[in-house]
């Protein structure tokens, strides 16, 4: 076990942590909402550090993370854990299992070898994704630590929940986020995920405010988070950041505890997409649906800068960050 960063030592042996925005206040012998943290002795430890349960070469664009590096390989890592119970967790056997199971699994990997490995396979980035990366918080931070020495980028796949002062100690290393925004009300964070929608929110603006790369995903299920107004709100939350700000639409599918919903049709996914593009968003992609809504366009002359099937590259245009065409900037890293 790790002591954990970011908590306080309170009365009683007691603590409260301050890594997400639940704020758990763990009493001696308890553990925190996500299961992964455990006060023992009025000491805070974190029960998933160095011990993987996910670890494979990916595509940058499944994360997805369409103006970073593109084409490029990212050595994708997971701990067991999530601070959020999404009713439709696509990683629920990793991420549930500590409150579904009460277990907790993995392979002993230091931050060294997750880097010597990366190395090895040819990425360019570590993501911290499948689960929730804010619950291994300190053993991400020392992975990043070495991974920006070793000249590779630091890439988080998030929901957001993490408190400012879980960013403030993490962005120095952090280079790009991938960031799920689930829906423009409380209601849907608190039924759907246990959690609540503004601190994400705060989340996505602190982030770009401090410089990290920021794209953002909404995953839309049908009936439950679908309706125009909503996603008109996300939208121009987003476009009130910056109208540079990828803005990932992608298909839902049964999964977990929310079967009753049908998948999301391709007709949805392009009507959010437009209405997307029609509040000023320059960049918004459909995801799920391989072959449609994928590719990147100038957003002043359209030419056409990066073409994508799936987590494919099939041509990518962009001249030092610019279009060819009519020189537009086209932001994003490594472009
Ligand atoms: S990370 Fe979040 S859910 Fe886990 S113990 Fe800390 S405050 Fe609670």
């Amino acid at each position: 076990m790790k002591e954990a960063l970011l908590y306080d030592k309170l009365e009683d042996q007691k603590v409260r942590c301050n890594l997400c925005n639940h704020r758990c206040l763990i009493g001696e012998g308890k553990k925190g909402l996500c299961q992964v943290r455990v006060n023992q002795g009025g000491t805070l430890y974190s029960l998933v550090y160095g011990k993987l349960v996910a670890e494979n070469v990916d595509p940058i664009e499944k994360k997805p993370l369409f103006h970073v590096q593109p084409g490029s390989r990212s050595y994708s890592i997971a701990t067991c854990g999530c601070n959020f119970r999404c009713l439709h967790c696509q990683n629920h056997e990793i991420s549930q299992m500590p409150r579904d199971e009460s277990r907790i699994i993995g392979w002993e990997v230091s931050p060294r070898e997750v880097v010597r490995k990366a190395k090895a396979s040819g990425c360019t980035s570590i993501s911290y994704t499948y689960t929730e990366p804010t619950i291994y918080f300190e053993y991400a931070l020392d992975v990043a630590k070495l991974a920006r020495e070793a000249g590779l980028l630091n890439v988080f796949v998030t929901n957001g929940y993490m408190t400012s002062e879980a960013l403030d100690t993490f962005h120095p290393y952090l280079d790009a986020a991938n960031v799920d925004l689930k829906a423009a009300t409380d209601d849907f964070y608190k039924k759907i995920c246990g959690a609540r929608m503004e601190p994400v929110k705060e989340s996505i603006r602190k982030m770009f405010s401090l410089g990290v790369w920021v794209e953002v995903t909404t995953l839309i299920i049908p009936g439950l988070n679908d309706d125009p107004e909503g996603l008109r709100e996300i939208a121009r939350f987003l476009l009130s950041i910056s109208p540079d700000i990828p803005w990932h639409v992608s298909a839902f599918h049964p999964m977990y505890r929310l079967m009753d919903r049908p998948r999301t049709s391709a007709s949805t996914l392009r009507r959010a997409r437009e209405l997307g593009l029609a509040e000023g968003l320059k960049y918004v992609y459909c995801g799920n649906i391989p072959g449609e809504g994928e590719d990147t366009h100038c957003p002043r002359c359209g030419t056409s800068l990066i073409r994508r099937i799936g987590f494919r590259v099939l041509e990518n245009n962009v001249k030092d960050g610019h279009c060819p065409e009519c020189g537009e900037a086209i932001q994003g890293l490594g472009l």
